[in-house]
């Protein structure tokens, strides 16, 4: 496998807090990590917590690494 050191695209994954809409964009990567971590709820993606008010934030649009499609809405 071929790693380009210099790619420096990267994506982020916008994430929504559910209690104050305060929005935060998190490194793809750092998702992932916490995503293939996570070896409870598959059913679920990594979420964060709120630095503004505590509260949940959840991606507004992911594909988790086991290919399930996460948005927003599922949380509305
Ligand atoms: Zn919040």
């Amino acid at each position: 496998m071929e790693i380009r050191a210099k790619e420096k695209v990267k994506r982020e994954v916008k994430y929504i807090c559910l209690e104050c809409n305060t929005e935060e964009l998190i490194p793809e990567d750092i998702v992932r990590i916490f995503d293939i971590s996570d070896d409870g709820d598959i059913e679920e993606p990594p979420r964060f917590r709120c630095e503004n008010c505590g509260g949940p934030m959840v991606p507004e649009d992911y594909t988790g690494v086991d290919g399930i499609h996460y948005t927003i809405d599922d949380y509305r």
